[in-house]
C-alpha cells in the first residue's frame, strides 16, 4: 500500500516511509492511497489475529508476515489481559475497555505497537531516531512506555506544565531510562502541539535530527486503532448496525472509527462526545469549525481546541482533493475558522452525531452509572457514556469506548462515586518516585535548542 498527503503534494510513500515521516513533507497528513473494503468474515479471529489480518492490508509486503506477527505479539504481551480489549455489558450499554495496557489509557494500544515498529525499522536500516511528541496527558506516558530503554531512540515529550493530572505527570517524569526527556511547557496543550508541528515542518531540522512522530499524525496510530472497532463489533454478536460513542479530543480515536466504517464495518453512527472544549461538536452540529480558548476540565486528555487529525477527515469530506485541503488549511491558519455548506454538513451528519458534556454532567454520569451498575467510569469515558446515552438509537447496540482506567483520575472519580478507585499495581509507589523534567517557555526556538543539545546523532 502506498501513502500520500492530504495536501496532495507528497505522494507514493511506502508504509515504512510513512511511519518515519510522521507529518507529510508538504505539511499535510499521510493517508493510504485507498481505503480497502473488507468482505471476508473476520468474526472468529481473536484480537491479535484480527490485528495481523487488518494491518497486513495496509502494510503490504514491506514487513514479512512472521515479523509482523512477532511485533504484534510483543506489543500486546504488555497488556494485563489476554483479551486485550474486554467488552463488558452494563445495562443496555457495551463498554469496550481500551485501558488494559501499561499506562492504563487507550493510547497504549497504538503506542506499544509503534514503539516496537520503530525499533524494528531502525534496526533493519541501521539508523537512529529522535522521537518528538506533544501530550495532553496520556500520549506522553504511553509513548514513553513504548520506547523507554529501546536502542537507537531518544524521546522528547512536551506537555503543558501543571495541566496534566498528577498521576499523568508522574507516569512520564519518573521513568529512569536515559533516552527519555520530559519537557514541561509553560503554556497549553495547543501550544505544545503547535511547537511540535512547527519543528516537524522545518524539513531540514527534521532530517538532520531524524525526528520521528508519535502523535496521532502518525498513520500507525490510526491503523492500530481501527482494529478494536472491528473487534468490538464482532464480540457483541449483532447482525445489524451499531453506534459507537467516542470521547474525543484530537479526533484520532474517532477517525479510526470513521475509517472502519469506510472499510465496510456496519457502524450506523459515530457519536463524537466532547467535554467543554466543544469545537468539534459545534462543527458536527453547525458546520463551523472555529478555534476558541482551551478550558481545563476533569477530562484533561480531551482539553484540545485544534484537533490534529481533523484534516484527515476534511480530506475525505472534500472528495480527496488535496489542493482544496491545502487551501482550507491555509484559510484556517489565517482566520481560525472553516465553514462548510449545507450539503457537506449533511454528509458529516450522515456519519456523526455529537454533543458535549459539561463538568457537572460528567460528574453526574460517573455517579449515576456507578449507582445503577456498580461500574466506575473515568471522566473521559463518562463524557462518552453521557453523550452516547443522549444521542443513541435505543433500537441499536451502543458501544462506548472506555479510554482510561478510573484510577488515573482519582479526584473526579471520588467526587462522583464517593470513594477512591483502587490503585492498580502499575501505579502503586509512583507517588514516591523521583521526577525528572525540564521546564521551558512556550517557545519554538527554546525547544529546538534543547533538542539540539540532547538528540541522538
Ligand atoms: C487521548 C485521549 C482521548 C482523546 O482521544 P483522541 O484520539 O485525541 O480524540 C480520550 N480519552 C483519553 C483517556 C485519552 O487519553
Amino acid at each position: 500500500m502506498f501513502y500520500q498527503s492530504t495536501r496532495g503534494k507528497t505522494k507514493n510513500i511506502s508504509f515504512i516511509q510513512a511511519v518515519k515521516m510522521g507529518l507529510a513533507n508538504d505539511g499535510g497528513l499521510l493517508i493510504p492511497q485507498y481505503i480497502p473494503v473488507i468482505k471476508e468474515d473476520l468474526s472468529q479471529l481473536n484480537f491479535r489475529e484480527l490485528t495481523l489480518y487488518l494491518m497486513k492490508i495496509y502494510i503490504g509486503d514491506e514487513i514479512e508476515e512472521s515479523t509482523l506477527w512477532e511485533l504484534i505479539q510483543k506489543s500486546y504481551s504488555s497488556f494485563d489481559t489476554d483479551e486485550i480489549v474486554p467488552i463488558i455489558k452494563k445495562d443496555d450499554i457495551y463498554i469496550a475497555e481500551l485501558f488494559h495496557g501499561p499506562t492504563l489509557a487507550f493510547k497504549d494500544i497504538a503506542l506499544q505497537f509503534l514503539g516496537n515498529l520503530f525499533e524494528y525499522i531502525l534496526q533493519r536500516e541501521e539508523k537512529k531516531m529522535n522521537i518528538l511528541g506533544a501530550t495532553s496527558g496520556d500520549t506522553g506516558s504511553a509513548a514513553i512506555e513504548g520506547v523507554r530503554g529501546k536502542k537507537n531512540m531518544n524521546i522528547f515529550i512536551l506537555y503543558p506544565y501543571g495541566k496534566v493530572s498528577p498521576i499523568q505527570q508522574k507516569q512520564m517524569t519518573t521513568v529512569e531510562e536515559k533516552n527519555v526527556f520530559c519537557i514541561a511547557i509553560n503554556g497549553s496543550f495547543d501550544d505544545c502541539q503547535y511547537i511540535v508541528k512547527k519543528i516537524f515542518s522545518d524539513i531540514q531540522f527534521k532530517q538532520k535530527y531524524m525526528l520521528g512522530a508519535v502523535n496521532s499524525i502518525n498513520w500507525t496510530r490510526i491503523l492500530a486503532q481501527i482494529i478494536y472497532y472491528f473487534y468490538a463489533y464482532f464480540q457483541i454478536h449483532t447482525k445489524g448496525s451499531v453506534y459507537f460513542s467516542v470521547p474525543t479530543g484530537n479526533f484520532g480515536n474517532i477517525f479510526a472509527g470513521f475509517i472502519a466504517k469506510k472499510m465496510g464495518l456496519d457502524i450506523d453512527k459515530l457519536i463524537l462526545a466532547t467535554n467543554e472544549n466543544d469545537i468539534l461538536s459545534k462543527f458536527v452540529n453547525t458546520g463551523i469549525y472555529k478555534k476558541g480558548k482551551v478550558t481545563n476540565t476533569i477530562s484533561p486528555s480531551m482539553d484540545i481546541q485544534i484537533a490534529s487529525n481533523f484534516e484527515r477527515y476534511l480530506y475525505y469530506l472534500f472528495d480527496e482533493n488535496g489542493e482544496k485541503i491545502r487551501h482550507l488549511m491555509n484559510t484556517f491558519s489565517k482566520y481560525g475558522e472553516i465553514k462548510i455548506d449545507k450539503q457537506k454538513l449533511q454528509t458529516v451528519q450522515a456519519d456523526f452525531l455529537s454533543a458535549k458534556a459539561t463538568e457537572t454532567e460528567t460528574t453526574e454520569e460517573i455517579r449515576n452509572f456507578y449507582k445503577e451498575t456498580g461500574y466506575i467510569l473515568d471522566p473521559h469515558t463518562a463524557v462518552g457514556v453521557k453523550v452516547g446515552r443522549q444521542l443513541r438509537d435505543k433500537e441499536k447496540p451502543l458501544i462506548c469506548l472506555a479510554t482510561a482506567h478510573p484510577a488515573k483520575f482519582r479526584k473526579p472519580v471520588e467526587k462522583g462515586t464517593g470513594m477512591l478507585p483502587p490503585i492498580p499495581p502499575s501505579l502503586q509507589n509512583i507517588e514516591k518516585k523521583k521526577e525528572k523534567f525540564t521546564v521551558i517557555d512556550a517557545s519554538f526556538e527554546q525547544v529546538k535548542t534543547f533538542i539540539e543539545q540532547y538528540a541522538l546523532r
